[in-house]
């Protein structure tokens, strides 16, 4: 059994109502080692109609886990992490909120190209498909570039969720040699990726990022990668860990990760 849910949110993210103590309780009835909350803080998050901002009080946030890390530990070892949303221009604040606290683990993520959240038809207004997917995937690289504050980069294809025209797959090396370039960078910067089991409860039949990035990354050298749920409801905590692991495992792993005070501790399936 994979030990850890690395990716999970709570209604300290704005876009979420579930207590974390209803996440922790969920964790502990599946038998994990360890949990980890990864709320979310995007800077410069636009404001929308629904109202959603994305900023995370740091300061209330650690404090909250650090008395329930306490008061769980005979139960579940609790491990605080973040999820940063990255951009090119907000690089020098996002980099500093990661360094005010000591972290056992980061997630960073793309939750936005230029300002705009490619969840949002916005997005789509003035691109076809193909340069909706690159223009997202060309801010990753420009991210991974510029970025030390993360420990694994967060659903890389995150976008392939909300693109508007879903009758068709998408092909990842049709992107081939930006994601070559990311995975790179990020192997060498010694930084890791997750799987994402997210997309399997949004109706995709696969975890992402998808599995040609995955085998891409095992034949780059990589080996710091971690599985998240990314759930917001706890019927999703641990969600299709078993496909997660099986694709892992047909993509040449033969383990994951778990952050533990910010340093990487592989697991075997
Ligand atoms: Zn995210
Ligand atoms: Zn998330």
């Amino acid at each position: 059994m994979i030990l850890a849910d690395c990716h999970v949110h709570s209604a300290f993210s704005d876009d979420c109502e579930t207590p974390v103590e209803q996440m922790i309780e969920t964790a502990i009835a599946q038998g994990k080692k360890y949990f980890y909350l990864t709320d979310h803080q995007d800077f410069d998050y636009p404001v929308m109609d629904d109202g959603v901002t994305f900023q995370l009080a740091q300061e209330p946030y650690v404090r909250r886990m650090e008395e329930l890390k306490y008061q769980y530990k005979d139960k579940i070892d609790i491990r605080i992490g973040v999820e940063l949303g990255l951009m090119a221009h907000i690089k020098d604040k996002t980099e500093a909120y990661a360094k005010a606290y000591d972290y056992d683990f980061i997630i960073g993520s793309s939750h936005m190209v230029n300002g705009v959240d490619p969840y949002y038809p916005a997005y789509y207004a003035d691109k076809n498909e193909y340069q909706a997917y690159e223009q997202y995937f060309l801010s990753i690289l420009d991210n991974v570039k510029a970025y030390d504050c993360y420990h694994v980069y967060g659903h890389l294809d995150y976008i392939m969720r909300y693109v508007p025209n879903q009758t068709k797959p998408y092909d990842p090396m049709a992107y081939g040699d930006i994601f070559r370039e990311i995975l790179k960078t990020i192997i060498d910067n010694g930084k890791g990726i997750e799987v994402n089991t997210g997309s399997l409860y949004k109706g995709f039949d696969f975890p992402h990022p998808h599995a040609a990035i995955l085998k891409l990354y095992k034949d780059l050298g990589g080996e710091l990668i971690t599985i998240g749920s990314d759930a917001h409801k706890p019927q999703h905590y641990g969600y299709g860990f078993d496909r997660a692991e099986a694709v892992l495992r047909q993509c040449g792993f033969d383990s994951y990760t778990v952050f533990v005070g910010g340093k990487p501790q592989q697991l075997k399936f």
